[in-house]
Formats: C-alpha cells, sequence, structure tokens
C-alpha cells in the first residue's frame, strides 16, 4: 500500500521501518531534520507526504501535534485523498479524535485511532498491540500494515473507543509501576534484599508484564527513555481529563500525577518514567539495588 508515515520519534522510526520491510510504498516526514528511514522516501512537509497516499498513519507525541501535522501550516489536510484513511498511534485525547475525525470525514476520509501498547522494544520487533477504535471495514483494509508493525489488534468500538481504552491502560501501567517502586524503596528501608525480593514477586500473584519488563532496567540503573516520564505525564492528565469531564473520581492517579510533576520539576522528563524511583529513593533516602541489606 502507498502510507504517508508521520512522526518519526521512538516508535514511529521502527514502525516506519517495519511497514518498508513489509513491502509498502512508504513516504515519511518528520518535523526535525535528520530522521530517516532506509527504503522510504523523505517529504518535506505533511502535505507532501500525503499526496497520493493511500493511508495516512501518524505517531505524534500528543494531541496538539496531531492538530498541527493534520492542520497545522504544511498539514496533512489539504493534500488528503477522498477515500484514503487516516490511521492515528499517537496517544491523544478521545473527544479531539472525535472533532479531527469528524472535520476529516468531510473530506472523504476514515479515521482510524489506533493506540498501541508495547513500547520501543516491541516497535522495533513488530510486536506493538494496537487498541482501535473505527468502522470494522475499515479496519480491515488496515490489516496488512497492522501486520506489518504489530502482533495483535483489538477492535474497541467506533472511533475514539481506541484512545479511550489506551487511557485506561496507561492508568494501570502508571499504577503498577508506582507500587512497585515504593514497594522497592520500602522493602529496601525495611532492609529486605531486592535480589530475593524479585524472583517472589515474579513466582507470585503480584507478577506483572510491568515488572518483567522494568525490573531489568531498574537492576541496570538504566532510567534512558523506552517509554519517556513526560509522555507517561501527558496520558496521566489525558486520564483524568477524560475522567473530569465524565464525572468519575480517581484518587490514586491524581496521587501519582503529583510524583510524576515532582519529576519532571526536577529535570526527569527526558528519562524513561521507571526514573521516578529516584524521587522515591531520594526522599527515603535509599538506593535500590539487589544485594542491599
Ligand atoms: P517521541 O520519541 O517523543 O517522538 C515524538 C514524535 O512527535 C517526534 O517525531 C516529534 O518530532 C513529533 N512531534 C512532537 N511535537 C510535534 C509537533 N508539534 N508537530 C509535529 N511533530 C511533533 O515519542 P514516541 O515514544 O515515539 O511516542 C509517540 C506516541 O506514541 C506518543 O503519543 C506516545 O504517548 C505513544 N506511545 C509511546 C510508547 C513508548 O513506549 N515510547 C508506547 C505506546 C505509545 P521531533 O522529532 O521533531 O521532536
Amino acid at each position: 500500500m502507498r502510507v504517508a508515515f508521520l512522526g518519526l520519534g521512538i516508535m514511529g522510526r521502527s514502525m516506519a521501518a517495519n511497514l518498508v520491510k513489509a513491502g509498502h510504498e512508504v513516504t515519511v516526514w518528520n518535523r526535525s531534520g535528520g530522521k530517516e528511514v532506509e527504503g522510504a522516501r523523505s517529504a518535506a512537509t505533511p502535505a507532501d507526504a500525503t499526496m497520493n497516499a493511500e493511508v495516512v498513519w501518524m505517531c505524534v507525541s500528543d494531541t496538539k501535534a496531531v492538530e498541527a501535522v493534520l492542520l497545522g501550516p504544511g498539514g496533512a489536510e489539504p493534500s488528503l485523498a477522498a477515500g484514503s484513511i487516516i490511521a492515528d498511534s499517537s496517544t491523544i485525547s478521545p473527544s479531539a479524535t472525535l472533532r479531527f475525525a469528524a472535520r476529516v470525514k468531510a473530506r472523504g476520509v476514515d479515521w482510524v485511532d489506533a493506540p498501541m501498547t508495547g513500547s520501543k522494544i516491541a516497535a522495533e520487533a513488530g510486536s506493538l498491540i494496537f487498541m482501535a477504535g473505527g468502522d470494522e471495514a475499515v479496519l480491515a483494509r488496515l490489516q496488512p500494515l497492522f501486520q506489518a508493525m504489530g502482533k495483535q489488534v483489538f477492535h474497541m468500538g467506533e472511533t475514539s473507543k481506541g484512545q479511550a481504552t489506551k487511557l485506561v491502560m496507561n492508568l494501570q501501567i502508571a499504577l503498577i509501576y508506582e507500587g512497585f517502586a515504593e514497594a522497592l524503596t520500602l522493602g529496601t528501608r525495611l532492609g529486605v534484599d531486592v535480589g530475593k525480593l524479585l524472583p517472589l514477586i515474579q513466582a507470585s500473584m503480584v507478577r506483572s508484564g510491568v515488572v518483567d519488563y522494568k525490573a531489568p532496567f531498574i537492576m541496570k540503573r538504566d532510567f534512558s527513555p523506552n517509554f519517556p516520564l513526560r509522555l507517561m505525564l501527558k496520558d496521566i492528565r489525558l486520564a483524568l481529563e477524560a475522567a473530569k469531564e465524565s464525572r468519575v473520581r480517581l484518587p490514586g492517579l491524581e496521587a501519582v500525577e503529583e510524583v510524576y510533576d515532582v519529576a519532571a520539576e526536577e529535570g526527569q522528563q527526558d528519562l524513561d518514567y521507571a526514573a521516578t524511583l529516584t524521587l522515591l529513593e531520594k526522599w527515603a533516602g535509599v538506593e535500590v539495588r539487589a544485594g542491599s541489606q
């Protein structure tokens, strides 16, 4: 298929590379220069990339970025062909998604919100899990592209339900990780050996994919970004906004937001969200490591 891929960050670059590998005709665009994908044509603007595309796949930071890429100067909108599809893998506001979808619908363009879970490693391996919102028949047309980038697609309902689902997924990741990080911090303060605690966690019902993914990085004290803290904070805020709009109270997530706020203020925004552990450590006056008794 002829695909315009807009946004070559941690996730987008590998996703676009996997589309090329699967034999699709890919044109890429990124806001800042110097990011390319081997085998893909590089375009100067989103409008240029979108010309003649059957599918426009976006993977940018947030709601404002999607708006800029679509409707800003040089944005994709004027080049969208009737009958084409926009697929958005950025994690953005569900209500803004409905507004964007209605706007492009007027040009005969379908919108599929397709945020994903799996982080950097799964993006590279082509094993992302997508949660999609949109028309079943439109999703079916995207199957070859989903297959090239991921291992599963969950169709969650009509447009915006993919984004709504993504927010409730990241709400859980943020709370699970916070629980894990607080347990490691208190455990260390109480003299529990983290080297012995981790196998116990993994053998018990406390086990989780979040712990499986993050524990090796924590043990290496590697907080380089797989999923940057600033993006997790954005998703926490999106979930709290959606909760406010629908009159739902989320006291646990509100407390976690404060931790992320302070971590961001302390300059950790571009580290992985796992770095929030270091803030808890600082408050407790400990450092989590195996063999600490
Ligand atoms: P990233 O590495 O920070 O990349 C962000 C991309 O958005 C870059 O291409 C950036 O361009 C572009 N961008 C930001 N603001 C823009 C604007 N105003 N106009 C145009 N382009 C703009 O982020 P990522 O990790 O790839 O994540 C992308 C999306 O996927 C986010 O919504 C994130 O929440 C979601 N996500 C990420 C992960 C993960 O583990 N990393 C997992 C699931 C979902 P520049 O290069 O010019 O800055």
